[in-house]
């Protein structure tokens, strides 16, 4: 689907146009979606500073030349990393504004801010000194969001800031294939020991399922996946066979056409997982609508929607964890909405499917932690997809601008951010959820 604004915008004239009027000027955002390579900061502008502390974490400065960073020296800056964990009292605070407004004005269009804060605090003060950080870094999203640039917040527990675990987060929050996540603070645990921490390039997990594959987000979410060496289990309903059959043909995957919603189908999918020896990354992308507001909705509209956004996952995860096919160390990958976070007025049905999600992974996390798995929620924001394709005109363009960047995300982008959880060393995320909506202003 096409931005028409984002396209006039790029032109001077069409800049001049825009702003006289009054509209957004959405900057074209940087993308990177390929495989993801063994120094993903290599060639990039990276400065980092650590106000509040003499220098940053020593294991920072090892990942960052792990990943391939070299100084930045003067010119403008494509990453910045702050390492904000020793902002602990309000004069490291001030410490905070300081460096980081002076690092700002080097900031490239485009550019990723990365702030790094801790959960450790030794009283109140520091737990609220350490909070202020999120705030800020939210903040800073928003003021920066028009220049196509993003930041984002880790929170470090302790001893979670060993090398290659903060790699995994560099080369993902700090480069272009987080061009649609912004304003997100996500917890950085310790990783528990359940699967060996992997090393740098990722081990590919052996096989990946990916439920409403035929398009939109699942299909990119396939050839992501099989670019970084998987072998992927492409399923969607049987009257979508054609593009699921092109699309396996494109990436070397299998397919299975099943409707989610039928009786039969975990059973389907777990015969299917035998012949496959398991999964070891599974995306729980599958979703449907069935907007009305709650006074004029019918039961089957309620209905449908939780059989396949909410009862159809519950009922595969049952079977998978019956028959023992979750592979140690696998994914799970839930998609959820910002709907879920925010609600949204004719999505009852909807909202409250995502929002189970949300509760969903938040209480699977420590049965799967015994084996080394994960499992995460993506809340995408607006995506041009068949989905959003269907909103009425001035909902759909309500969506599009409501957000930071000013404009809507790509497929690639939730593929992107899926690669991210999906990957061996992103085993410190768990039970979380993952916005990928541009800093929408729904639900922030
Ligand atoms: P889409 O409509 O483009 O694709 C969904 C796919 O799921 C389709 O190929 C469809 O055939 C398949 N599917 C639906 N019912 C099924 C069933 N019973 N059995 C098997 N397959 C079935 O949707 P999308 O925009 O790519 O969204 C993917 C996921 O992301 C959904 O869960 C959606 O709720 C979520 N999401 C999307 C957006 C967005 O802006 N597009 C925003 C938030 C969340």
């Amino acid at each position: 689907m096409t931005d028409r604004l984002l396209s006039f915008v790029q032109h001077p004239w069409g800049r001049r146009v825009a702003r006289a009027l009054g509209l957004p000027q959405p900057v074209r955002l940087p993308r990177r979606q390929d495989a993801w390579s063994d120094k993903e900061l290599a060639g990039r502008a990276v400065l980092a500073i650590a106000p509040g502390s003499a220098a940053p974490l020593p294991s920072l400065l090892a990942a960052l030349v792990a990943q391939g960073a070299g100084a930045s020296a003067g010119g403008p800056v494509q990453s910045l990393v702050v390492d904000a964990t020793g902002c602990r009292d309000v004069a490291a605070l001030r410490a905070l504004f300081e460096q980081t407004q002076l690092s700002l004005s080097r900031l490239a269009v485009g550019g990723r801010v990365l702030v790094l804060s801790s959960s450790a605090a030794a009283d109140a003060t520091e737990a609220a000194c350490l909070h202020a950080v999120q705030g800020f870094v939210r903040a800073l999203a928003k003021e920066i969001g028009r220049r196509g640039a993003t930041a984002n917040a880790l929170v470090l527990q302790e001893g979670a800031a060993s090398p290659p675990a903060l790699e995994a987060a560099l080369r993902f929050f700090s480069t272009d294939r987080s061009a649609y996540v912004s304003g997100q603070v996500l917890a950085w645990r310790k990783e528990d020991g359940g699967a060996p921490a992997a090393t740098t390039p990722p081990v590919a997990p052996r096989v990946a399922l990916v439920t409403g594959a035929a398009g939109g987000i699942g299909a990119a979410t396939a050839r992501r996946l099989a670019l970084d060496g998987l072998r992927v289990l492409c399923v969607d309903v049987p009257a979508a066979r054609q593009p699921l059959e092109a699309l396996t043909r494109e990436i070397g995957g299998s397919l299975l056409t099943v409707d989610l919603a039928g009786a039969g189908a975990a059973d389907e999918l777990a015969d299917a997982l035998h012949r496959l020896g398991g999964v070891d990354v599974l995306v729980h992308n599958a979703g449907i609508t069935r907007d009305r507001t709650l006074a004029r909705m019918s039961a089957a509209e309620w209905d449908s929607v939780m059989a396949v956004n909410l009862s159809a996952i519950l009922a595969v995860d049952a079977r998978l964890d019956a028959d023992g096919l979750l592979n140690a160390g696998a994914r799970e990958i839930c998609l959820s909405s910002i709907s879920g976070i925010a609600g949204n007025a004719g999505q009852t049905n909807y909202s409250a499917t995502k929002s189970a999600l949300i509760g969903y992974v938040a209480a699977r996390a420590s049965s799967l932690a015994e084996r080394g798995a994960t499992i995460n929620a993506i809340a995408p924001g607006f995506i041009e997809t068949a989905m959003t394709r269907r909103m009425p005109l001035m909902v759909r363009e309500a969506g599009r601008r409501l957000n930071a960047l000013k404009q809507g995300g790509t497929p690639a982008d939730v593929a992107e951010a899926i690669a991210f959880l999906a990957a061996p060393q992103s085993q410190p995320v768990t039970g979380q959820v993952l916005r990928v909506c541009g800093q929408s202003l729904l639900g922030a």
